[in-house]
């Protein structure tokens, strides 16, 4: 009997599943809309029935099923698999989503947080293969990150490790939502790099992007790409700068955890060898003297997959040996 692990990734519009099996191998996926108004009890409906129908689809049994492993937005309390507070879908107090699971499934399930879940599914299934110490900077509206080490995610003593987000790289700089000034989500997320360049368009500075603005009464991380590639001096100002600001915090990273590998993943990131290139310029520049740099700067390879890839993967790691 081929023993399997589901892994599901809690997003604010969908929620994704999979199956995968003992040699990490993707055994099938399914999607439904995430019942955002319906609370967490309707959140955890659909998960079960997620959980049915890709057994269901897969010809897999329950009995053959190890575990479930959740990824879910936070703040999470891991060990008591308590979701503290979820910005995207009201109604989450401190509810026991991972027991709450387990209960209605009649199947072991552990709770991970989504960033640390789509690390560790690149360091199962993706990019991050093979990396004795890897980290995942997932570049969109926010900037996640996960860090896995020896196979297993760093969570720190308070389930906080690894909100590379929100470290500083420009003293008394930009005021983050987090309470900090001067943190990397506000230089480097494709959001921020956006609303930098609007910013800067609205001061008055010179730019197609105006135009963009104009039209669309928005500008997106990839209008910025494209006017730069155009040969835009605004635009690629402000791309420089979010690689630069990269580059800082993978200096950072390399001196802290002297990683295989720093991959960058997310929306940003499908500008693929035009955000790479910089990034991995301003790294090696500001990169200490002492020794070449050994930690490559990578692409994610997963895209929207790890998260689910990971959470699964998660659930072998904690429930696999028992
Ligand atoms: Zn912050």
């Amino acid at each position: 009997m081929t023993r399997m692990c589901i892994g599901i990734d809690l997003g604010g519009t969908f929620t994704k599943f999979a199956l995968l099996d003992e040699q990490m191998r993707l055994a099938g996926q399914c999607q439904l809309d995430t019942p955002a108004a319906q609370g967490p009890e309707g959140v955890v409906g659909v998960m079960a029935e997620g959980c049915r129908q890709l057994m269901q689809e897969n010809n897999v049994s329950p009995a053959q099923v190890v575990g479930v492993g959740i990824g879910s937005p936070g703040p999470l309390d891991l060990d008591a698999g308590v979701v503290i507070a979820m910005p995207n879908i009201p109604g989450f107090d401190h509810f026991p989503l991972r027991d709450r699971l387990s209960g209605k499934l009649g199947l072991p399930a552990t709770l991970e947080n989504d960033a640390n879940a789509a690390a560790l599914g690149e360091h199962l299934c993706g990019s991050g293969r093979s990396a004795r110490v890897m980290v995942l900077l997932t570049l969109g509206t926010g900037l996640g990150g996960g860090i896995v080490i020896d196979g297993k995610v760093l969570h720190g003593a308070h389930s906080m490790g690894a909100e590379i987000g929100h470290m500083i790289v420009a003293p008394e700089g930009e005021l983050c939502g987090c309470g900090q000034r001067g943190c990397i989500e506000r230089y480097a997320s494709a959001a921020f790099l956006a609303l930098r360049a609007r910013r800067a368009v609205e001061s008055g500075r010179e730019s197609s992007l105006a135009g963009v603005l104009a039209a669309k009464g928005q500008i997106d991380s990839r209008d910025v790409n494209q006017a730069r590639q155009a040969g835009d001096a605004l635009a690629a100002e402000i791309w420089d700068q979010a690689c630069y600001y990269l580059g800082i915090a993978c200096v950072s990273l390399a001196r802290l955890l002297d990683p295989d590998v720093i991959l960058l993943g997310g929306g940003l990131a499908k500008a693929g060898e035009d955000l790479l290139e910089p990034t991995r310029r301003h790294f090696i520049r500001q990169h200490w003297q002492l020794t070449p740099p050994r930690t490559r700067l990578e692409l994610a390879s997963l895209g929207n997959d790890a998260g689910v890839i990971g959470a699964a993967g998660q659930a072998w790691s904690v429930l696999g040996k028992r």
